[in-house]
């Protein structure tokens, strides 16, 4: 049976052109780049036109990419750089919402002394910048933001929080592996100084990474080591940063047409399910938002009742974000938004960009059919 995947925001599919552009680095062009003959220096030319691509991606420069892991290391590089650039500054503002990796690193400090701010969000997921501008302090040293959310897919206001930032001289780290692809980034309007970036929510390999640095920032590594400039060591995972470049240089031939028929086909999916079932909640703000995420809820329908029958025809879709979907504890972002999941439980559903029109139309007929059928035995 054909399968469906509508779970995008967890991971995507490796494009066929990144696949086969990675091959050789796996076979046969295994030279390391830090090498000087030739084996080597040919791979790391490769290296630096996917740094390249992945600039031009971002609007920043070459020298200010850096590859790491994952989107996860980028962001814990990001966070203890900025404390340790800053000794005595304690404070630090993020929200409520951010991903575990950003969560998780506040709360380690947390427990090493720092004080954190968790900027709290309203019931469609928004952050107040007045909240923001009144938390900030004399020893506040680094706000960190998400650029959109990955469970409800909320825009967050990074420019504006950029501005902020630099007008009181605080470090600014935005987390936008949601974000990229789907909304165009900028780092000279958002004005950030540390932005990252995962290659396998693009099309790219799972476990590589980018963490964007400003030219001029003091940083100081997490993996010291010559690679990256001596900013990053441990040698080049070569074939998955040629699979990262090749992803950004297709995002950059046609991410803006690809967001336009997701966005349409997203639209589709809510209005039809919404024309035919009563009960219907969507989470975050309809109009702030990424365009291939729906987070929908139906009254009285456990989401994971609804996945488990979805799975059985096929069709893929979560009940919260991957990495905390296995975890018996509500969504940290639907908590915070007050959501009153016993009544309404949501399903994210994200599409990519080889999301056809036939599998939305089978993903709302089947829908409608398991929730009419499920109300019913409910009753
Ligand atoms: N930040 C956000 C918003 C994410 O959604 C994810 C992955 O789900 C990450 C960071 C972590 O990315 P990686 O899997 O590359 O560590």
């Amino acid at each position: 049976m054909h399968e469906i995947y509508l779970d995008n925001n967890a991971t995507t599919k490796i494009d066929e052109e990144v696949l086969n552009a990675m091959l050789p680095y796996l076979k046969s062009e295994f030279g390391n780049p830090s090498s000087l003959y030739s084996m080597g220096t040919k791979v790391k030319e490769e290296i630096d036109k996917s740094r390249k691509s992945v600039a031009d991606l971002i609007g920043a420069k070459q020298e200010e990419i850096i590859f790491t892991s994952c989107a996860s290391e980028s962001n814990v590089t990001a966070i203890m750089n900025a404390i340790r650039s800053n000794e005595g500054k304690k404070h630090i503002i993020t929200t409520k919402v951010e991903h575990a990796s950003i969560m998780e690193t506040m709360h380690y400090l947390e427990g090493k002394g720092y004080e954190i701010t968790y900027l709290s969000v309203d019931e469609n997921g928004n952050i107040d910048l007045s909240e923001l501008e009144n938390s900030i302090r004399e020893d506040t040293v680094l706000i960190a933001v998400m650029m959109a959310n990955n469970e409800i897919g909320n825009i967050y206001p990074a420019s504006e929080i950029g501005k902020i930032a630099k007008e009181h001289d605080i470090l600014f780290h935005v987390d936008a592996v949601q974000a990229v692809g789907k909304i165009k980034i900028d780092v000279e309007k958002i004005i950030c100084d540390t932005l990252s970036i995962s290659a396998h929510k693009i099309h790219g390999p799972k476990g590589i990474g980018v963490l964007y640095v400003r030219d001029g920032i003091p940083f100081i590594p997490l993996i010291f080591g010559h690679q990256e400039d001596n900013r990053r060591g441990g040698t080049e995972n070569t074939a998955y940063i040629v699979g990262l470049g090749v992803a950004a240089r297709r995002l950059l031939e046609h991410m803006d047409e690809d967001n336009k028929r997701i966005e349409r086909l997203r639209d589709k999916l809510e209005d039809e399910i919404i024309s035919s079932l009563d009960g219907v909640l969507i989470y975050g703000d309809k109009k702030n938002r990424m365009p291939n995420t729906s987070s929908i809820s139906f009254l009285g329908v456990d989401a994971n009742e609804l996945m488990f029958m979805l799975e059985g025809f096929n069709i893929y879709v979560s009940t919260g974000s991957a990495c905390n979907s296995r975890e018996a504890e509500p969504s940290h972002v639907l908590k915070a938004m007050n959501a009153d999941l016993d009544k309404y439980s949501p399903i994210r559903v994200s599409l990519s960009e080889y999301t056809t029109e036939d599998e939305i139309d089978e993903f709302v007929k089947k829908v409608i059919n398991i929730v009419t059928m499920l109300r019913h035995k409910n009753k």
